[in-house]
């Protein structure tokens, strides 16, 4: 079905010049309003806690509301943020009370969009998803969800409509967002784990910027550098790696072989427990060789990071227990971005944090192994209420690509949606739901996605606000935002299930709009609570889908500690090796390299302190901060372009151009180009290939791509 562009949204937008003309009848009426209410009193006050969930780090904020509307955000310092708020969760008020905020279902009825009741909206999806079944099978159904949904109990119930629906298909933001990471902790130790970072005395911060990913704990982060040694390693001179101990600035996509460089001068100096690794590893024989490859003369010709860096690392690391690493998406973004999480894990492994001397809890221990047995690889056990839903017998999309993705995930791989819409691959996809999802935009390989859209025979989005993939759906429903829905974090003494603000104009909270669809497509059995608490409180039991790919038993172990397949931290995975995989964490170059026509790799993706993601440009305090996005270059590689900080670019590469302004700094790796993602006008993901894919988790190489720079005459 053809989407033209979108011509008409039947209701008011505010140009400045409207704001303008109107703000003396403004006034005149807040003068109306403040006399009524001198009249009948004081405006009504309200403060209630609750919890900010804009990002994972769920900070406690306290909210005022005066007459219903949402005033000021505060952080509650009852919470375990101890009353952090950053500028996101200020903004709040901003995006609730947004006059961009979608406030009734809208239907797409040729070249417009159209206000419904959502009787109608619901109606109309329910139809067309029947009609989908139908023709194609219900597996020509999927489900897609964004950032938002991180972790958010709701996921588990999206999953439960699909399977009721027939289809297997749920994908999220773990596409292309920690996943990759998760996989290889887990390939190798058996548990994805993170430090804590209070207890250790040197703290590695790798391809992270928690200053802006995680602000309340930037100051912990950042003291590791005066209590103990804090080393920061990353193609970007962030703001923390100024503070830190020693900045390593990497070429990007050669991070695994760094820790193989590492691993290498550990060995070499035998700074390990070599008791340790000979009870409870796997692979050891064959990590020792691989590292020899990577002797630090080498590691730097690799990644430019000096060899006497590299040693000095290694025994900083070494003889400064407690160790731990802090990864970010700048490891994982990658061809190589599984194996190299397993490299660097081994390190660790090698570096003692598994020992059982300090952060234990990493460890799932102790673990039988019978119980990695069956649970093996299950990151996430999906439990469900009863009825659970018929088994589905498609099997999930990008299974067959990616099957450890699969296994460790228990969802789709969303990474793989364009080719099922365009090619049928591996079966057709014909109707996709994009839940707090701006996937069209966020994803790779915009343009095939671009066609896939206009391929799809029904195209939801449900959104507070009509983002870029909303404006290409047929049917989109206007989401409450967190805010306006009950506190899903209301197990928490501190904070109430009542909503933080009363939902704007006809938006729903999502728990509500997934009910009423399923009711609307003669699913209510599954679907038999009234409110999302009723919901999360039923009793549930393990979901365990029949597991296409159980592991098969390993010979029985002494005293296993980890929770792999072989109960031993794994050098050499025993997965990998069964699914045709280098069993070992070794590193492979980006397969696009440098050439005269595109000598810079573009990172793209580094999160600004302005968006997260392509969330807020609807705050006009987010906004200041952040008008456009901006393309960091360092000086040799401007002056190489001819380029002038401030100046207009192209940013040119194999797949597409883009046009934004340049700014020459020396903070970052003189072969790259650095800029952030999530901006329609100008996204990196037109630059970056969706074919050049981590072969493990499906993960596109959103940081290794290559491209040119062109100034923009008359800029
Ligand atoms: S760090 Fe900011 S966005 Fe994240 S939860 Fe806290 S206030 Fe919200």
């Amino acid at each position: 079905m053809s989407r033209p562009p979108l011509k008409t949204v039947l209701r008011k937008r505010w140009t400045r010049r409207d704001l303008f003309k109107a703000a003396p009848i403004a006034v005149a009426g807040a003068g109306v309003l403040g006399l009524s209410l001198a009249g009948r009193g004081e405006a009504e006050v309200a403060r209630q806690r609750g919890t900010c969930r804009f990002c994972l780090m769920r900070c406690g904020v306290v909210c005022t509301l005066k007459d219903g509307r949402l005033v000021k955000v505060e952080g509650d310092r009852a919470s375990k943020t101890k009353g952090f708020v950053c500028e996101h969760g200020y903004a709040l008020r901003e995006l609730v009370h947004s006059h961009e905020r979608l406030t009734h279902p809208l239907v797409r009825r040729g070249h417009e969009f159209h206000e419904v009741s959502w009787d109608d909206a619901l109606g109309e999806v329910a139809r067309r998803l029947e009609e989908v079944k139908r023709r194609h099978g219900a597996e020509a159904f999927a489900i897609q969800t964004g950032w938002p949904l991180v972790r958010h109990p709701l996921v588990p119930f999206l999953h439960r409509f699909a399977r009721a629906y027939g289809s297997p298909n749920v994908a999220t933001v773990a596409s292309l967002c920690e996943a990759a990471l998760r996989m290889g902790q887990a390939l190798t130790v058996g548990s994805k784990y993170a430090p804590d970072v209070r207890k250790l005395r040197t703290l590695v911060v790798w391809g992270a910027n928690p200053p802006t990913t995680a602000p309340p704990f930037a100051h912990v982060v950042a003291s590791k550098a005066l209590q103990g040694t804090l080393i920061v390693i990353d193609p970007v001179r962030t703001s923390l790696a100024k503070e830190a101990t020693l900045h390593l600035a990497i070429r990007p996509g050669t991070d695994g072989a760094l820790a193989l460089g590492l691993i290498h001068v550990l060995l070499r100096e035998q700074r390990y427990d070599a008791d340790f690794v000979s009870r409870h590893t796997r692979g050891f024989e064959g990590l020792r060789k691989l590292a020899e490859q990577y002797p630090p003369e080498r590691v730097e010709a690799l990644t430019s990071v000096r060899a006497s860096d590299v040693e000095r690392v290694a025994r900083m690391l070494a003889d400064g227990a407690p160790t731990g690493i802090w990864q970010g998406l700048g490891v994982e973004h990658h061809e190589n971005g599984v194996q190299t999480v397993r490299a660097i894990s081994s390190l660790e492994v090698l570096c003692g944090r598994f020992d059982g001397t300090h952060d234990a809890r990493s460890l799932l221990s102790p673990v039988t192994p019978r119980f990695a047995e069956e649970m093996l690889p299950a990151l996430y056990r999906m439990r469900t209420p009863e009825p659970v839903p018929p088994p589905v017998a498609a099997r999930t999309l990008g299974g067959e690509r990616f099957p450890l993705y699969e296994v460790f995930n228990r969802e789709a791989q969303g990474e793989v949606l364009a080719d099922a819409i365009l090619d049928g691959k591996p079966y057709p996809v014909r109707a996709l739901m994009l839940w707090a999802s701006n996937a069209l935009l966020t994803a790779s390989g915009t343009q095939r996605l671009a066609k896939a859209a206009e391929a799809l025979e029904l195209l939801v989005t449900v959104d507070p606000f009509l983002s870029a993939s909303a404006q290409r759906s047929d049917v989109v429903l206007p989401a409450a935002t967190f805010a306006e829905s009950q506190d899903i974090d209301a197990e928490d003494a501190q904070v109430d299930a009542r909503s933080l603000v009363p939902a704007q104009g006809d938006s729903w909270p999502d728990w509500r709009i997934l009910r009423q669809l399923a009711h609307a497509m003669g699913l209510g059995r599954y679907f038999p609570w009234e409110t999302f608490h009723e919901a999360m409180s039923a009793p549930r039991v393990a979901w365990m889908e029949a597991p296409s790919l159980q592991p098969r038993p390993e010979p029985q172990v002494e005293a296993p500690r980890f929770g792999t397949v072989s109960g031993q931290a794994e050098f050499a995975s025993t997965l990998l090796e069964r699914h045709g995989y280098e069993p070992l964490p070794a590193w492979s170059a980006p397969t696009e390299a440098l050439t005269p026509d595109y000598p810079l790799r573009l990172v793209s993706g580094p999160r600004p302190r302005a968006r997260i993601n392509s969330q807020f440009s609807q705050s006009p305090s987010i906004t200041a901060r952040m008008r456009e996005p901006e393309a960091l270059l360092h000086p040799a590689a401007a002056s190489a372009a001819g380029v002038r900080h401030g100046q207009r670019v192209e940013l040119v590469s194999p797949y597409g151009r883009i046009r934004l302004r340049a700014v020459v700094t020396e903070d970052v790796h003189p072969e790259c180009v650095v800029m952030p993602a999530g901006w329609a006008e100008v996204n990196p993901n037109l630059l970056i290939s969706d074919t050049k894919r981590d072969p493990i988790s499906g993960f596109p190489a959103f940081r290794s791509g290559v491209c040119r720079v062109e100034p923009l005459a008359g800029s």
